[in-house]
């Protein structure tokens, strides 16, 4: 069976890497000149940095370790890390066990008390369809829903859990169908930040590397069906036939091509929203209590748009010179944003508000990240299985809108798809 896949971005890559070791050779076409699609490691003088994802979750025996061995990428963990949420005007560190949130003052009491019911509280059948801060209302207990959820899902999905599906994270209801969020990350086990040796660039450059027919410079314009079931795609000057085609592309590029074959797939699509965000690259005088830490995520309330700052340098120490910390500070996303925050100046006077020590930039670049992160809002399910029921034989759409948003969730939902 011959098998074209659009996008040459993760998704696509590791797709067409299954299909090969399943012995189903594909044919990838990526419109941009590099693959990678947002996960590319960019140079910046004396290092670099990336321009999407920073890390990937790890563990050992799981669908990211076992690609990582396959392909043979060296990666970077750097272990657990302090982290911080920006709260009351301060950051307050994020206990690193559920030991430690007993004494934290992230949380009163009365928060802490209910939390630790969560192993108690009855499984719900996953249908209807439930909202996030709904979702962890129920398990977690109202106060972790206002005052901490929505800190930690600005730093995944930039956007207010509010609005989001719990399928927004798909892990949470996998937890729960083990009896508890508790049980199913007892039973799951714990995952690690790691970053390959070189910057995420690097696993899809490697992918690329071992497969046969990966073109970059190719943007599939058009999708045809052909008498003999076959598909027809036309774009950059090519043409190609093949049994199958396989759109791993954001939900709203995949819409434009399906249009016309594949209407309802298609307006399912277009109505999968996602958001924008701004990046900030930033070089500093290393600080002792940031430099050997995740980074920070600042409650929504409080951030007026900020969303928080990770430490890059303590990840992967390539990415900065020596004797500097770099930092990536996240503006934007579905959130509304102080004017100020459009300026280098603005966020700096932000970022100085919560780490007075902070010292001037040695460096400072900005990267906008548009229409980068799906935003699977309430109604997210029935879009996903209306998009999935209306493609025709031959076709599929592979995407994190699809998987999950992070890069672990694709690598999960690729070993088992199409099986
Ligand atoms: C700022 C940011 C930070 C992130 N941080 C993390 C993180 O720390 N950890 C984590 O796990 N995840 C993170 N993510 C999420 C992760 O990066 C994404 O889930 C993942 O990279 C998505 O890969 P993809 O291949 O599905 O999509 P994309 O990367 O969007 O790739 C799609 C590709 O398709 C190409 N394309 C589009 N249209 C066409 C066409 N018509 N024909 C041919 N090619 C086409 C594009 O050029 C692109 O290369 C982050 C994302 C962003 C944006």
């Amino acid at each position: 069976m011959s098998t074209l896949i659009l996008g040459g971005g993760v998704t696509g890559l590791a797709a067409a890497w299954h299909l090969q070791q399943r012995g189903e050779p594909a044919e990838v076409w990526e419109a941009q000149d590099t693959v990678g699609g947002w996960m590319k490691t960019l140079p910046w003088e004396g290092g670099h940095f990336e321009l999407g994802p920073q890390g990937v979750l790890w563990q050992k025996d799981t669908a990211v370790d076992r690609l990582f061995s396959a392909i043979g990428l060296p990666f970077n963990a750097p272990g657990k890390g302090a982290r911080w949420v920006g709260k009351g005007g301060r950051l307050v560190p994020v206990p690193a066990s559920p030991f430690g949130l007993l004494t934290s003052s992230l949380m009163p009491f009365s928060t802490k008390l209910r939390l630790m019911l969560e192993p108690f509280i009855p499984v719900r059948a996953p249908e209807p369809e439930e909202g996030l801060s709904a979702f962890a209302a129920r398990r977690l207990g109202p106060g972790v829903a206002r005052e901490l959820l929505p800190a930690m899902v600005a730093g995944i999905l930039a956007a207010p859990p509010e609005v989001l599906s719990v399928d927004a994270i798909p892990k949470l209801l996998q937890w729960e169908a083990t009896g508890s969020l508790v049980n199913g990350v007892r039973k799951g086990g714990v995952s690690h930040m790691v970053v390959p040796v070189g910057g995420m660039g690097q696993l899809p450059i490697k992918l690329a590397a071992q497969l046969p027919a990966v073109h970059t410079g190719i943007r599939a314009t058009a999708l045809e069906a052909l008498p003999d079931g076959r598909w027809r795609t036309t774009g950059g000057g090519e043409v190609r036939e093949s049994d199958r085609v396989v759109l791993a592309l954001p939900a709203y590029e995949a819409a434009a091509l399906l249009a016309p074959a594949a209407p309802v797939s298609a307006e399912a699509l277009a109505a999968i929203p996602y958001t924008t965000v701004d990046l900030w690259h930033s070089r500093h005088t290393p600080l002792p209590q940031l430099k050997d830490g995740f980074g920070f995520l600042i409650h929504p309330p409080e951030g007026g748009g900020y969303l928080g700052s990770l430490v890059p340098s303590w990840m992967d120490p390539q990415s900065a010179p020596a004797g500097l910390m770099q930092l990536r500070s996240f503006v934007g996303g579905a959130f509304p944003r102080g004017a100020d925050l459009d300026r280098w100046e603005g966020l700096f006077a932000r970022l100085r508000g919560w780490i007075p020590e902070l010292s001037d930039p040695a460096a400072v670049r900005h990267e906008r990240a548009e229409r980068a992160i799906p935003r699977p809002e309430m109604g997210h399910r029935g879009r996903v299985k209306a998009a999935l029921a209306g493609l025709p034989a031959g076709v599929d759409w592979i995407s994190n809108a699809r998987f999950g948003p992070g890069v672990r969730d694709i690598l999960e939902g690729l070993e088992t798809w199409g099986k």
